[in-house]
């Protein structure tokens, strides 16, 4: 389609303020046109600086991506083995990895530092990526090619791994001069990572880091916040993001766009169970506990939460207000969980007994798929569907720990309540508290002085990296 001229009916802000490129075709990937229908326009503008980073980027990716001249030439390192001398493009492979919403994270963390370091970023596909987002970029994919000379080593990268950053830098076998460099290091960031993994935090190795063509990620973690603290690049990250607490949920709608399928599962739902309501709740149970729920200390908590903090309306349940008075609200809640049986207790509960104000209250689950499980294709579409679909709630209750609710509070934009982590088997008190940002927490930070080479609290250093309300020792930008 021509880019000067978008089609008449999609929704003025369709471009979310410049932050989308506008050289795309529509029906290739409808949730990038459509979404502005579904979605409140967000109160947070992306900056100018960030809208021009993505542009040159986009052109970087163009330049560089798979195929390219510039590509074949980089690509060619690796069989020499050694990085000899500079290239004209540098890459970061992502490594699919974990759970869908760690995956989200991480993938937003990895292209962050490829615009922080000029770099360009490709996408192990994994099992399932092409069939969960559409292609972010215009004109070049951001998938890894399949004949990529380690794409049948990706899986199998870790610690020990000759080629691993930390174990190279352990052993003492780095040699910093260019012409002694790899081709490629392999970089490993998940939560196992050891002290030398974690060097990478440092602008020292970033350094030696600028170096090397191909860096290939694994990562299970949203590893932003550390980044913040580095004085590398500190103040590029602030041109970037003059609001500190947007760098996921701009970068999230920028890179991540439903396939058409998952958006069919997002539309339909979104139109026959919530569209109609005057307010929109959404709640993520997410249960860490073994066992096989429902487990009514969760329903507590649940409840305890929600009606303390008058998200949803308590019932009467001598059941003697039967009138129902003006200005009746209709409420829709969308919970998600692998269980259907908190829903299942909060719908009869607002069916058996009247709302104190007379409000309605219409509870719907999507799905319950019992257990996790990573390797299903519908399986994980409906869990993306899920995540988006939270985003768009009015008022979000999240669980501790989960990245799958830090996408849906990304996305929507949204502060949660979030529901403390059970210990013993019980509802803690208070039940659950307001997430000071909408960023997500980096679970497994270094806490280390590059400088001093020492320990330190990396929570404690700046007001906006603080520690997480629901995780003590991760780290979250505020
Ligand atoms: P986390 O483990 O909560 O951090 O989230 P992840 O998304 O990384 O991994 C959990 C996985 O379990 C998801 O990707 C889904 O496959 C599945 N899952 C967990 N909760 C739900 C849910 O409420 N709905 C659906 N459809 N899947 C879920």
């Amino acid at each position: 389609t021509d880019s000067s001229s978008p089609p008449v009916d999609l929704p003025k802000n369709y471009l979310l303020g410049g932050l989308l490129a506008s050289e795309f075709d529509e029906q290739s990937c409808l949730s990038r046109f459509q979404s502005a229908i579904y979605r409140k326009i967000s109160p947070h503008k992306p900056s100018s600086y960030l809208i021009s980073r993505l542009r040159e980027y986009e052109k970087l990716h163009k330049r560089c991506g798979p195929y390219t001249h510039s590509y074949n030439e980089t690509l060619a390192k690796i069989n020499s083995g050694k990085a000899i001398g500079s290239t004209d493009c540098k890459y970061v492979v992502w490594i699919s990895f974990s759970g869908l919403g760690n995956r989200i994270l991480t993938l937003a963390s990895a292209f962050l530092y490829a615009l922080l370091t000029n770099r360009v970023l490709l996408v192990d596909r994994g099992k399932d990526m092409v069939h969960l987002f559409c292609e972010p970029f215009p004109d070049k994919s951001w998938l890894l090619p399949t004949d990529f000379p380690l794409v049948n080593q990706l899986q199998r990268f870790d610690q020990n791994s000759p080629k691993c950053h930390g174990n190279m830098l352990k052993n003492n076998i780095i040699n910093t001069s260019t012409d002694a460099l790899p081709a490629y290091l392999y970089l490993h960031l998940a939560h196992d990572y050891g002290d030398h993994d974690k060097l990478f935090f440092c602008d020292e190795e970033q350094t030696v880091l600028a170096k090397v063509p191909w860096l290939v990620l694994k990562t299970d973690n949203y590893f932003v916040p550390s980044l913040f603290l580095m004085p590398s690049f500190d103040e590029e990250l602030s041109k970037l993001f003059p609001d500190k607490e947007t760098v996921f949920h701009h970068l999230g709608r920028y890179l991540f766009h439903p396939t058409n399928r998952v958006w069919g599962l997002i539309t339909r739902y979104y139109q026959a169970y919530l569209a109609k309501a005057d307010e929109k709740i959404g709640i993520q149970v997410r249960v860490f506990d073994v066992g096989k729920g429902p487990f009514p200390y969760i329903m507590d908590q649940i409840l305890a939460c929600t009606l303390k903090e008058k998200l949803l309306p308590e019932v009467d349940e001598k059941g003697s207000i039967n009138s129902p008075p003006e200005n009746q609200k209709l409420k829709a809640v969308l919970m998600t969980s692998l269980n259907s049986g908190y829903s299942e207790k909060l719908r009869n509960m607002y069916w058996e007994y009247p709302t104190v104000n007379g409000d309605l209250v219409g509870v719907y689950q999507p799905s319950h798929e019992e257990y996790q499980q990573t390797e299903k294709q519908l399986h994980n579409q409906k869990a993306w569907a899920e995540m988006y679909l939270l985003g768009m709630s009015d008022v979000l209750v999240t669980s501790s720990w989960s990245t799958f609710g830090y996408v849906a509070q990304g996305l929507g934009g949204l502060k949660p309540w979030i529901l403390y982590k059970p210990e013993n088997r019980t509802a803690p008190d208070p039940p659950c508290r307001r997430a000071m940002s909408m960023e997500p927490c980096f679970h497994a930070p270094p806490f280390y002085d590059c400088k001093a080479k020492t320990g330190i609290d990396t929570g404690a250093l700046v007001r906006y990296v603080r520690h997480c309300e629901d995780m003590s020792w991760g780290l979250k930008v505020v």
